[in-house]
């Protein structure tokens, strides 16, 4: 069997750690080509030294002497996005798997499609601010592929192999529903940041642990879905599942319906995206059968969560939309950490922020660019409560 040359973006994450483990189990299957990320020095290091790793790179110029420092004079480092651009389009590089957190993923997915390697996409924001261009990007480059990594794209992924698109009725996207799940809506007001973060079943970074609370990363997810299964908004259902067992499923044609189910564990979808098409036993944890399994399963209580409702606009709208969404979101998710506003506000602002916009098509990155700065600054001075 030929190596598979692995690039981690992103790789101190959340993601990225639960990556590592994955590359550790097949050291004769994969190699490491590179690793990337900005900030935490001596866990990037860990892991340059563990896999020998090609090169490593911060994104952040000023970690640059700290970095080399730390690191064995013989493996090589760098510094800025140039250097990850050149990593991702490297002939030894085969995979790329993007877990950054915010848009810097965009060019080097951008870039490693074009190059066509398989991209493994962490990363929802690429397929929210820059789906329409990562379909046409995939359309333009046969040899490229893109396999998701968020567990429910990568169960409908695996849902949907070796199917044919106009088989595809619906997709049932399903949400743990997030901390505030069994709230009285009413308590919401008063939920701090703390409470948000008290996820019942994903142990998973701030951010998105934030935004389970509030849908948002189910509205983030229904536009993710859209792009990469090509599936149009009204086919794109949302159920609420508080096990986190079932990570998604599809309704086919002939209204059947096919699910898949593991344990909620990270290193599921990360390792189908760098194995598939092969699955391979990489001693993850078996669902337990010995005790009863209790899958619950429901829509959503209308108007309960209108985050929902503002990927339902975003998707229908298309273009810039779905972009200020997400960066109206990001922003709004600050204020509330740093306790500015609460959490209600968080709709509030992402849906006051998308009222104000004027779409414009997804052509350039420039375009999409300047749509995200200016919702994140109109996001950023909203008066709410
Ligand atoms: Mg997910």
């Amino acid at each position: 069997m030929s190596v598979t040359g692995v690039a981690v973006l992103g790789a101190t994450g959340s993601i990225g750690r639960s990556a590592a483990q994955v590359l550790e189990r097949f050291p004769e299957r994969f190699r490491v080509t590179g690793l990337v990320a900005r900030s935490n020095t001596a866990e990037l290091v860990r892991q340059a030294e563990q896999f020998r790793a090609g090169i490593t790179i911060t994104t952040d110029p000023e970690k640059f002497r700290e970095l080399r420092g730390a690191l064995s004079p013989s493996l090589p480092c760098a510094a800025g996005w140039d250097p990850v651009l050149e990593l991702v389009t490297a002939p030894e590089t085969d995979i790329v798997l993007c877990a950054i957190v915010g848009t810097g993923g965009l060019e080097p997915v951008l870039a490693a499609l074009r190059a066509g390697k398989r991209v493994a996409l962490a990363s929802k924001e690429v397929l929210v601010l820059a789906g329409e261009v990562v379909e046409r990007t995939l359309d333009a480059s046969p040899q490229a592929e893109l396999i998701p990594v968020d567990s429910e794209h990568s169960a409908i992924f695996q849902c949907l192999c070796g199917r044919k698109r106009a088989e595809l009725k619906t997709i049932y996207l399903t949400a743990s529903g997030g901390a505030f799940r069994d709230w009285p809506r009413e308590r919401l007001a008063s939920a701090t940041p703390e409470d948000a973060l008290a996820h019942p079943t994903w142990n998973m970074g701030p951010k998105v642990t934030i935004d389970s609370a509030s849908l948002m990363n189910k509205a983030l997810e229904m536009i993710e879905a859209r792009h990469l299964f090509r599936a149009r908004p009204e086919q794109i259902e949302v159920l609420i599942h508080p096990q986190s067992i079932v990570h998604s499923m599809v309704e086919l044609t002939d209204s059947g319906c096919i699910a898949q189910l593991s344990r909620p564990d990270m290193r599921f979808a990360i390792q189908y995206a760098l194995t598939f098409p092969d699955r391979v036993d990489g001693g993850l944890p078996e669902l337990d059968f010995r005790k009863l399994l209790h899958l619950d399963l429901r829509l959503p209580e209308p108007g309960r969560y209108p985050a929902l409702d503002f990927a339902r606009a975003a998707m229908r709208a298309g273009g810039t939309l779905p972009g200020v969404l997400n960066a109206a979101n990001e922003v709004a998710v600050e204020r509330f950490r740093k306790g500015e506003i609460r959490f209600p506000s968080i709709w509030e602002i992402v849906g006051r922020t998308m009222e104000h916009h004027r779409v414009e098509p997804q052509q350039e990155l420039e375009t999409i660019r300047a749509a995200d700065a200016w919702a994140r600054q109109f996001a950023a001075e909203l008066q709410v409560p």
